[in-house]
């Protein structure tokens, strides 16, 4: 185990104009709020390095540690559908990569670390609040199995940023297994700078999609392999109930990772049309439109590799149209494979996606919650009293008996053994998610009161998500009528 970080990196030998070398702005009184020992020993690191003065001066961006270069990233983006040519990294310095014990390279980035060239009028700077939600949603979307980027250390920084109100500030350490996004690509394209976006293009097949530069054409097999990732990505966010909430290209990384947890939440009562971002009131980001967002932001993405593609521009844009027409069945494929698992069908027949399709509709109808729905169709798949749990949670209760029949003549023709099914089933239907209520609750604790017990004891129940926790069974509930939070921010 290292005390340090032993960095070795590559993103910083690219051409100059892809970053700007930025060291984090020293905070006046760090102090850790949480560090994540699990991921510390993926990273080869010593836990108790980081909690140790020295540890907390790196994380706070206080001290930059031997063999750190630390740099602000640029790139571009569509915001809300509307072309940004600089966007970059405003509060946030990449200060190394380090390869993880099983040997996948990692980005180690602070997030909220200071102002850089890429600031523009902002602050550099992140508020508590916010750290605490990315902390807890991106960890309990790595216990749920989905990929993301995580949460290594959270500090407060002693000093105070200004919002509509005067917050704590804090730092986030954020570790992803790249942070380059559509946007990254679009940086390049919007400034008609081929040569960046090949550039960056084969940075990205060596980084992350290995077997692409094997193929006769690569650049073809690269979009084919981030479109394929997004497909499958976007089927897990909604085989959960997430709502991502800001699905600008620059919030998409090109690895297949979630980035970016600003205003992103998880359903309650399932509802396709649930926006809880205050910022989109179009609604764009609705859990539903999730898909056809991922399909939009690729497109963007394949734009920027028209150039590479083939000499001549209309065979391009033919294999672009290709490589993207691949997503719809993709993302159908992954979805509709990951809803039978969810109703505990190990095998495969025609009628199976209306069977799903139609429990959800019964859902959305009677505002039957998401994640509860699911996990207790595991308690009743082998014992028909178990379907009490279920019906209760529909406003109209009768409304899930017809549909009950139907699964279970289905059940019926599923070779799987009961005992399995359940198991199969509490595999994929989790218990405990991050539910925005709990993640309020936890936030007014940390900044109204100083109070961090609730953090640390949501970190917990989130880490076993699939799990019974007897001891935890509240923070399986829904929100009563009162508790139901309608909106969220950003806070940036
Ligand atoms: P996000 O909302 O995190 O996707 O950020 C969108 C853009 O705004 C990115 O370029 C961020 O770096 C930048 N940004 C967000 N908050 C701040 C801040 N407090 N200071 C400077 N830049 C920021
Ligand atoms: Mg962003």
């Amino acid at each position: 185990m290292d005390v340090t970080f032993s960095f070795d990196n590559t993103y910083s030998r690219l051409p100059g104009r892809f970053f700007a070398r930025v060291d984090p702005t020293p905070v006046s009184n760090p102090s850790l709020i949480a560090v994540n020992h699990e991921l510390a020993q993926e990273l080869q690191l010593d836990p108790a390095w980081l909690a140790s003065p020295e540890g907390i001066a790196v994380l706070a961006g206080n001290l930059v540690p031997d063999g750190a270069e630390p740099i602000a990233a640029a790139y571009a983006g569509h915001q809300f559908g509307h072309p940004v040519p600089q966007l970059g990294d405003g509060r946030a310095v990449l200060i190394g990569e380090t390869v993880d014990r099983t040997g996948v390279r990692r980005d180690i980035q602070l997030k909220g670390s200071g102002r850089t060239p890429f600031s523009r009028g902002g602050d550099g700077r992140a508020a508590l609040g916010p750290v605490i939600r990315e902390y807890l949603v991106s960890e309990a979307m790595a216990a749920l199995g989905i990929p993301t980027t995580r949460a290594l250390a959270a500090v407060v920084t002693g000093e105070t940023v200004i919002r509509e109100r005067p917050l704590p500030g804090a730092v986030l350490t954020r570790v992803a297994s790249s942070h380059i996004r559509v946007g990254t690509f679009q940086y390049f394209a919007f400034r008609r700078d081929i040569d960046g976006v090949r550039t960056l293009a084969d940075y990205v097949i060596a980084r992350h999609y290995p077997d692409a530069a094997g193929t006769g054409t690569p650049y073809r097999a690269l979009l084919d392999a981030v479109v394929a990732r997004q497909a499958d990505l976007v089927a897990q966010w909604l085989l959960v109930g997430f709502i991502h909430g800001v699905m600008n290209t620059d919030n998409m990384s090109v690895a297949g990772e979630t980035i970016d947890y600003g205003p992103c939440a998880f359903l309650d009562a399932y509802d396709p049309a649930t926006v809880l971002s205050a910022i989109d009131q179009l609604g764009r980001y609705a859990y539903g439109n999730q898909p056809g967002i991922a399909h939009w932001n690729l497109t963007r993405l394949a734009e920027t590799l028209v150039p590479l593609l083939a000499d001549e521009t209309e065979a391009a844009i033919a294999t672009a149209q290709e490589a993207l027409a691949a997503f719809a069945p993709r993302f159908e494929a992954a979805f509709h494979a990951g809803l039978r698992r969810k109703l505990g069908l190990s095998s495969e027949r025609e009628g199976d996606a209306a069977l799903g399709q139609d429990l959800l509709d019964l859902m959305r109808d009677n505002q039957a919650d998401y994640t509860l729905t699911f996990r207790n169709l595991g308690a009743a798949a082998g014992d028909p009293a178990g379907d009490r749990q279920v019906r209760d949670l529909f406003v109209d209760p009768t409304a899930y008996d017809p549909w009950s029949r139907r699964w279970r003549r289905r059940l019926a023709e599923d070779p799987q053994a009961a005992e399995d099914r359940r198991t199969a089933m509490d595999s994929v239907n989790p218990k405990f998610i991050p539910r925005n209520h709990r993640i309020e609750a936890v936030i007014e604790a940390a900044v109204e009161r100083g109070d961090l017990s609730p953090f640390a004891e949501l970190r917990t129940v989130l880490s076993s998500p699939f799990d019974e926790q007897p001891h935890f069974e509240a923070y399986a509930a829904p929100p009563s009528e009162q508790q139901r939070v309608l909106q969220t921010f950003c806070g940036t």
